[in-house]
């Protein structure tokens, strides 16, 4: 008989940990965790987690930096509930021992690109996502809490449109168990595996989105996908991403000739939104025929570099760069998802008992694109909702999942136009030109082959025929896979997670047909008000 819990958490994220502890002292609580308890984005998380805390900020003001950064898709009323309860989530994170940096007895507040006030907190300088994961995963080992590693997540338990559980992979021996519960919560990161070049770990492969597509949830606003703009370009090392923190403390660019180029592109120039620092430096390159620009910051006050970037620091030094002496080589990679499962500001999904907290999930917050620092402070924002409202729905009470949806003016089929995947219906569209995509889709399917072909056609710069033959061949592949055995292992099934997530990014980036935030189309270039469509 399959064990049974009240809540099941798929994940051991700041999401997934940050959830279970709320829960643990009413119920029984289990997480489910693909790999060792800290792998993870959010160990590797380094500017820091935002919070209106300084006298000369306030919630409101943190909220319009997310409007603005968010370009006209943020949910303002989940955004309020952002910028209103990240006080207390931190005094709740300090609570657990995170050990955020501070000088003279006060936290030391930092600030970066597109927020108008010093307001980042961070821990061991540019440790702060591998602080707070040791710290929480610390605190749910010595707690009640059953933690079970290398177990993957691999099929929702779906009846009736209610969740009851989960089969599990053990993936160091390909045996399978399910597991029932109550409340079953998805905290399973973000896709950045998608990419050939990304500053996520190998566990951000998108499970939560294909379990979730599979089982019938809502998904949403999965065009919208960040590219950091400054991961190290090094021969010979690793993609490591250079924080935001480095251009809020005065870091500047510079490209393969020499100049700065940041002011020509934004009057706010080097603390311009990421996606337009992102896509001048992609710019920058094709003009200088380079494959990266240079990021300074050897003009910081002595010791500076030392004490807010010590393990950027000993990183480059690993490589042989001096960042206290020298320009360091950067270019972009995939870093964060913005979409995900749709949720409610309580995060619900729209199957019953199925919630989605942290990068998995798709609140609205981040809109278009997301502000730096706001996805650490998403994660304990409503994963603390989810266990809230779950625990308790009479003082929680929410209107029923899946109100009115504003549709764009003159939008053809109205879910899709939303941005909103509902899965159920049979195959996702196929748009394009099948004699091109046959060309793609003699490349056999592979993870390297699938991370080639979206960051060629759906990267930080698109355009419809890259997207529609991205399309084609990510259904001709899903095709073919569909015709082999069901994935028994961790790494074929994470694959399939890819793919059908792939798909999904193209199929939502061929539909919208504008550029807006993160997503940026070559023949859209213009923003339109028809395609301004909250939920
Ligand atoms: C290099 C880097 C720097 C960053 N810097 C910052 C920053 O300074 N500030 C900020 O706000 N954000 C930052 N981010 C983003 C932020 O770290 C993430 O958005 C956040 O940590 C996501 O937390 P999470 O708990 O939702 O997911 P994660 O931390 O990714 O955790 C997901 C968990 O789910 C598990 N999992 C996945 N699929 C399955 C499955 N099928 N079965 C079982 N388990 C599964 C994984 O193993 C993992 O334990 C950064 C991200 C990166 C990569």
């Amino acid at each position: 008989m399959a064990r049974h819990f009240d809540y099941i958490i798929v994940g051991s994220g700041i999401a997934g940990l940050y959830a279970a502890l709320m829960a643990r002292d009413n119920a029984d609580v289990l997480i489910l965790t693909k790999g060792s308890i800290d792998e993870a984005n959010t160990k590797y998380a380094q500017g820091g987690i935002a919070a209106a805390i300084a006298p000369d900020d306030s919630a409101e003001l943190h909220l319009q930096d997310t409007l603005v950064a968010g370009a006209g898709l943020v949910n303002e009323e989940a955004a309020r509930i952002l910028a209103t309860e990240a006080p207390d989530r931190i005094a709740d994170l300090v609570r657990f021992g995170v050990p955020f940096d501070s000088i003279d007895g006060a936290v030391e507040l930092s600030r970066e690109g597109a927020h108008s006030r010093r307001r980042i907190l961070h821990a061991g300088g540019d440790s702060t996502g591998a602080h707070i994961e040791l710290t929480l995963s610390e605190v749910a080992r010595h707690s009640r809490i059953t933690i079970l590693e290398h177990a993957l997540a691999q099929e929702l338990l779906v009846e009736d449109r209610t969740a009851e559980g989960v089969v599990a992979l053990d993936a160091r021996n390909n045996t399978t168990e399910e597991f029932t519960c109550s409340h079953l919560v998805l905290a399973t990161g973000g896709c950045g595996q998608l990419y050939r070049v990304s500053t996520n770990p190998p566990v951000a492969t998108a499970d939560g989105v294909a379990l979730g597509y599979r089982a019938g949830a809502e998904i949403m606003d999965m065009e919208f996908i960040q590219f950091h703009p400054t991961a190290l370009r090094l021969p010979g090392a690793p993609v490591f991403l250079m924080s935001e923190a480095m251009r809020g403390e005065g870091g500047l660019m510079y490209n393969a000739d020499g100049e700065r180029f940041m002011p020509g592109y934004d009057p706010r120039a080097e603390l311009a939104p990421r996606d337009i620092v992102a896509r001048a430096i992609v710019s920058e390159m094709a003009r200088t025929g380079s494959d990266r620009v240079y990021l300074d910051v050897t003009a910081l006050p002595p010791g500076r570099a030392a004490v807010r970037f010590p393990q950027i620091m000993r990183y480059c030094a690993n490589y042989g760069l001096d960042i206290t002496k020298e320009r360091i080589p950067v270019s972009p990679a995939a870093h964060y998802m913005m979409g995900g499962v749709r949720t409610n500001e309580w995060g619900e999904t729209n199957i019953r008992n199925l919630y989605a907290a942290g990068e998995v999930a798709c609140t609205g917050v981040h809109g278009a694109n997301r502000l730096a620092s706001n996805s650490l402070l998403e994660t304990v924002i409503f994963a603390k909702r989810v266990i809230n409202r779950s625990l308790d729905p009479e003082r929680h009470p929410v209107e029923p999942y899946g109100g009115a949806i504003r549709l764009p003016d003159g939008a053809g089929d109205p879910a899709r136009a939303t941005g909103v995947y509902r899965p159920g219906g049979g195959e996702l569209t196929r748009i394009g030109t099948p004699g091109r995509a046959l060309l793609f889709a003699e490349t056999p399917l592979s993870l390297a082959s699938l991370q080639e072909l979206m960051w060629d056609k759906v990267g930080i710069v698109r355009d419809g025929r890259g997207l529609a033959e991205a399309a084609l061949t990510l259904a001709m592949w899903q095709s073919f896979m569909g015709r082999t055995p069901p994935p028994t292992d961790r790494p074929s099934q994470e694959l399939a997670n890819l793919l059908l997530t792939g798909r999904i990014v193209t199929e939502a980036a061929l539909l919208r047909q504008e550029s807006r935030g993160a997503h940026y189309r070559t023949d859209f270039p213009d923003t339109l008000d028809s395609w301004k469509s909250v939920r």
